[in-house]
């Protein structure tokens, strides 16, 4: 059986609404809006065990600090079906502050301070339990010296590797050149040098919003699927439920060559994700991914 091991961050998600993003140097009022479990390693590490909940493992590799946002994060994934291996430090944990404007926009701030602090050995270290047949998903919030080594690491040993370079700062060439599956958005295309350049010697998804999705080999485009039609509520994590769910999906066909299905399943998923309110609790449960496979 495939196991499927997530090496990122985990941030307290701190939401408040604004009328509208302030201006350098302004003070401005908002509200309260929400506090849960983020971070791109968590929410993908999250969706992707509750698609895969019996069929394949999901391991959760992050570092948190000791304080009280430590404690409600150490809390807010307890019910979930994933392995969390969570490295303690004695540095603040990692938040995000989310501020939401009028037209449901978000801008966002994520420390960085834990993720940026395991380093290569602890990461590679991680692997030992792996091999072919097993996949590693990583993300940018790591130190890109870290995500480099276990990403040759994970090579070495035959693991399949699906990178999300997001943030973009956290990824160089070397850790794209590295991967077997790479999972950007527009901008991240954009910034990469876009989508053909970016799919010779790999597989390319890039995520379109609304629009759906494509898959791009050595330059070309290979496929395309719709999105699918929702009244938007809420973006936030639409692409990281995207990736784990076309993961999932791929891990349980053994494929590593996305088909229209698996797309068509993450588009579903992210679809699901963006017409409700919140991030993990706005993902699909384990029993509406049941559904959607069996389906
Ligand atoms: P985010 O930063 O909001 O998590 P992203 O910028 O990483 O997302 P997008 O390309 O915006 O990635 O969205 C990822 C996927 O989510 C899309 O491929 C699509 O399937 C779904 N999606 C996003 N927005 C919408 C929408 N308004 N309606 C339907 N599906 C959507």
């Amino acid at each position: 059986m495939a196991q499927v091991v997530v090496i990122g961050n985990i941030a307290l998600d701190e939401t408040l609404a604004v009328e509208a993003f302030p201006e350098p140097g302004a003070s401005i009022a908002g509200s309260a809006l929400s506090e849960g479990v983020g971070g791109k390693g968590a929410n993908q590490a999250i969706a992707m065990a509750r698609a895969l909940a019996g069929v394949a493992p999901v391991r959760f590799v992050a570092a948190i600090g000791g304080d009280l946002r430590g404690a409600r994060l150490r809390a807010g994934i307890e019910g979930e079906v994933l392995e969390a291996r969570l490295i303690s430090r004695d540095l603040p944990t990692d938040f995000s502050v989310i501020l939401r404007d009028k037209n449901r926009e978000n801008t966002i701030v994520t420390t960085q301070d834990c993720a940026r602090s395991i380093t290569g050995e602890e990461a590679v270290a991680v692997l030992a339990e792996y091999g072919p047949g097993d996949a590693l998903v990583l993300q940018g919030n790591l130190r890109a010296e870290t995500s480099l080594a276990v990403l040759e690491a994970a090579k070495a040993r035959g693991i399949w590797r699906v990178l999300n370079p997001s943030p973009v700062e956290g990824c160089t060439a070397e850790m794209l050149a590295a991967c077997d599956l790479l999972v950007v958005n527009e901008g991240e295309a954009e910034t990469f040098g876009g989508a053909a350049h970016l799919s010779v010697g790999k597989v390319l998804v890039r995520t379109l919003g609304p629009r759906g999705a494509e898959v791009w080999q050595e330059g070309a485009l290979v496929l395309k699927v719709a999105g699918v039609a929702v009244e938007a509520l809420d973006p936030t994590g639409a692409g990281d439920c995207f990736l784990a769910a076309l993961v999932a999906a791929m891990i349980r066909r053994g494929a590593i060559l996305p088909e229209a299905e698996d797309l068509d399943l993450a588009a579903w998923a992210a679809g699901l994700c963006v017409s409700r309110l919140g991030t993990q609790s706005a993902f699909p449960t384990v029993a509406e991914f049941q559904a959607a496979f069996t389906a």
